[in-house]
């Protein structure tokens, strides 16, 4: 059974970590591939950053910092501070010691020729993660923020601003460009279920959906797609997502991604959707809009609570 994964970096690498551990336990033939957002990469201090393709390594790879939410455990920040005492690269985006040298590595890498699909293979051959892991696109494609001080790339607003300067808008700079990495389309096509991870819907699953290839190849799969709502309860649970949401004008409330996302049967994505228990009235009406809807606890509290979910996200795509 191949299983695609469309994932942003700290919720879709949870999410991901919770499948690995369904199948482990109960598919053990079945294959992984996560198809991860590669928006917020950029460059800092001489170095290409890719932020969800790494939060995504290190949780599945069981090296990450639990308890902060990002970034490698244990770490220390010796380098970013020679750094900022230098004026070099941005004082509130903390690069940590060992979370550096994957950027140094990363970029040497690149600097060879590797394709970013080719460097993400080389540095997970260190740790064996138990999934396929792509980046969506190997061109650069950053995603830059509309404000009223100007347009900013997404990281900056992200962390310098909290989120907190009104987003009047999103561009994927170098869009036009671009083509989905080597196997990308291949995996959507050749799925048995694609699922759509509880990732932000904005700047991780929108940002690899405008990614010329993937959307075509999702349209063309004959797998169902099925996704799982990042808004519970009418709250993102973690983070800030509800300001992304907002500046696309739309209502943070798990029935409402779903509209945005659209049904597969209307020129949309979505075959089927599961919202938390706590949304159950939104079922019948999406339902009924062609978008099969389930309520199940959707809180990625552990890997077993995550391991449920993807279970009921299955059992919704053989249901189809
Ligand atoms: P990022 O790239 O690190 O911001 O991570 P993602 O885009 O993959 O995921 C962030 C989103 O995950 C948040 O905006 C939340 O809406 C969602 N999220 C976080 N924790 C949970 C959870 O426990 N359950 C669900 N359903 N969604 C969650
Ligand atoms: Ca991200």
């Amino acid at each position: 059974m191949q299983l695609v994964v469309l994932a942003g970096g700290v919720g879709g690498a949870r999410f991901v970590r919770g499948l690995r551990a369904l199948v482990r336990r109960d598919r053990p033939g079945a294959a992984i591939t996560v198809i991860a957002n590669t928006g917020d990469d950029l460059w800092l201090a001489g170095l290409r950053v890719t932020p969800d393709l790494d939060s995504l390594m290190y949780a599945l790879a069981g090296v990450n910092d639990e308890e902060r939410g990002w970034g490698r455990a244990g770490e220390t920040e010796r380098v970013s501070a020679e750094l900022t005492a230098y004026g070099v690269g941005w004082p509130w985006f903390t690069l940590g010691d060992l979370d550096l040298g994957t950027h140094i590595a990363r970029t040497s890498l690149l600097k060879d020729g590797l394709p970013l699909s080719a460097v993400v293979e080389r540095l997970t051959t260190r740790w064996p993660l138990g999934v396929r892991l792509l980046p969506a696109t190997d061109d650069e494609v950053e995603t830059h923020v509309r404000t009223a001080e100007g347009t900013m790339h997404f990281e900056e607003w992200w962390v310098r601003t909290r989120a907190a300067l009104p987003a009047l808008g999103f561009e994927q700079r170098g869009v036009e460009r671009a083509t989905a990495a080597p196997g990308v389309p291949e995996a959507i096509l050749g799925a048995d279920v694609v699922l759509i991870a509880p990732s932000n819907p904005v700047v991780s699953i929108g940002t690899i959906l405008g990614i010329p290839g993937v959307r075509e190849a999702l349209e063309a799969t004959s797998a169902p797609v099925v996704g799982l709502s990042p808004v519970i309860g009418g709250a993102v649970v973690r983070g800030m997502g509800d300001a992304c949401l907002s500046a696309i004008g739309v209502a943070t409330d798990a029935a409402a991604v779903a509209r945005h996302y659209g049904a597969r049967s209307a020129g949309g994505l979505l075959d089927g959707w599961l919202v938390d228990t706590v949304d159950e009235d939104a079922v019948e009406g999406l339902t009924a809009a062609g978008i099969a809807t389930r309520a199940v606890p959707l809180r990625m509290t552990d890997d077993d609570a995550t391991a449920a979910m993807a279970q009921a996200a299955l059992d919704l795509a053989a249901s189809r």
